[in-house]
């Protein structure tokens, strides 16, 4: 007998019908002995709707109210769920986020998990029940509602298996695993059995949109065992799993790509101290995340600067690089919208060497141009015009031997 977390996102509750199709499944992990409890998302399009709603009234909206209305999608779901598990005989009760409670901090739109009170939950479980929790949601220090980010309830579901020590938390979804790049890209992806927290970790960072980054973060903190498995077909998923748990280390497990990044130069800044704190602070204090940066040195004492940011920051940045267009002393800024990230990953970098230049080589035989790279200890990342997304992509994915044959 094991003790799981069973998370459900939007598309595998998307309709009435997917609704009793997680309930037979819910019911068969019941029926096998395990202790079970539930977190769903909203049903698919819900949460971008009633986002559009709160957008429609006010681009300046109050996080608060917005938390109050975005987190109703969650809870429809549980209602109904709950409802769909007892008329198959399962004893499910509903729980919003306040209700266990799930405690965060004040950042509401995008706050963070501090604690889940598990205790209740656990007892409910040993009597046979099933609790069905909302995702994506709990209550702040004033006791108001908030969110957490999009995609947060995979973050929702990790937590919970963390507070109730499960066993396992399966992320079921509309794809039955971690694939080694985009199957609708790359016919020849191969999907992984098992995968790294840090791989993954990467992975989701860089683009792969199968799990939530903070997910994934939190997974690997507290050691919780996530499969990512599909809710529509019955084979095993993939396990996202602890290094030592994996033999033989890839030098590349998996290729993402980001289409939503924007370059920007800024042409012939002062090269001296003090120049790129000008640049970022201000970028930081906004809350734009910067992803790559590269500078040149230059003979005449001014230098270019390249940085990237999501495409959808690029208003902001643009603002306060006018802004601070005195303090910084650029002649010109450059941006450029027509750009992806492509990144490989994998441990098996550690231990091997020409796994950036093979990357390097096998772009360049496609006249591929490179425009920033970016490296960590178990990733490389090239910016390149968006047109070759795909067909650089697929040359990496033959290129480190992931084709599936
Ligand atoms: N419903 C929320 C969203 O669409 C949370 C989630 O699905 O993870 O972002
Ligand atoms: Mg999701």
């Amino acid at each position: 007998m094991a003790r799981i977390v069973m998370k459900f996102g939007g598309t595998s509750v998307g309709d009435i019908d997917r609704i009793r199709n997680v309930a037979r499944r819910v019911k068969r992990e019941v029926d096998a002995g395990h202790e079970v409890a539930v977190v769903v998302s909203a049903m698919s399009g819900v949460t971008n709707q009633l986002v559009g709603y709160c957008e429609a009234l006010s681009p300046l909206y109050d996080a608060r109210e917005y938390d109050a209305v975005v987190a109703t999608g969650e809870q429809v779901t549980t209602g109904l769920l709950s409802i769909a598990l007892q008329a198959v005989g399962v004893n499910a009760r509903s729980f919003a986020g306040w209700q266990i409670p799930v405690r965060t901090d004040d950042a509401h739109g995008k706050a963070r998990i501090d604690s889940i009170e598990g205790a209740d939950l656990v007892l409910r479980m040993g009597r046979g029940e099933v609790p069905v929790v909302a995702g994506f949601q709990g209550v702040g220090p004033d006791d108001r509602v908030t969110t957490l980010g999009r995609g947060g309830s995979d973050t929702s579901a990790v937590a919970l298996a963390a507070a109730l020590r499960a066993d396992r938390c399966d992320i079921y979804t509309d794809v039955d695993g971690v694939y080694t790049t985009d199957p609708r890209i790359v016919a020849k992806a191969r999907k992984l059995n098992k995968i790294t927290y840090e791989e993954m970790l990467e992975l989701a960072s860089v683009g792969a949109k199968v799990l939530q980054t903070r997910s994934v973060e939190l997974a690997m903190k507290e050691k919780v065992r996530v499969q990512v498995l599909s809710s529509f077909a019955d084979v095993p998923g993939t396990m996202v799993v602890d290094e030592d748990e994996i033999v033989e280390k890839a030098m590349v497990a998996g290729i993402a790509y980001a289409r939503d990044e924007a370059k920007i130069t800024l042409r012939r800044v002062p090269d001296r101290p003090g120049i790129a704190a000008s640049v970022f602070v201000p970028l930081a204090e906004a809350n734009i995340n910067v992803d790559m940066i590269v500078q040149n040195i230059s003979a005449d004492g001014t230098t270019d600067l390249t940085f990237t940011v999501n495409r959808t920051d690029l208003p902001r940045v643009n603002a306060v690089l006018e802004e601070k267009a005195a303090a910084i002393g650029y002649a010109e800024v450059l941006t450029d919208s027509d750009v992806s990230k492509i990144s490989i990953v994998g441990v098996g970098m550690r231990s091997h060497t020409g796994v950036a230049s093979t990357m390097f080589r096998t772009l360049s035989e496609r006249g591929i141009n490179i425009q920033v790279i970016s490296t960590s200890e178990i990733k490389v990342s090239v910016l390149v015009a968006a047109e070759y997304t795909e067909l650089a992509v697929r040359a990496l994915h033959t290129a480190y031997g992931l084709d599936a044959v």
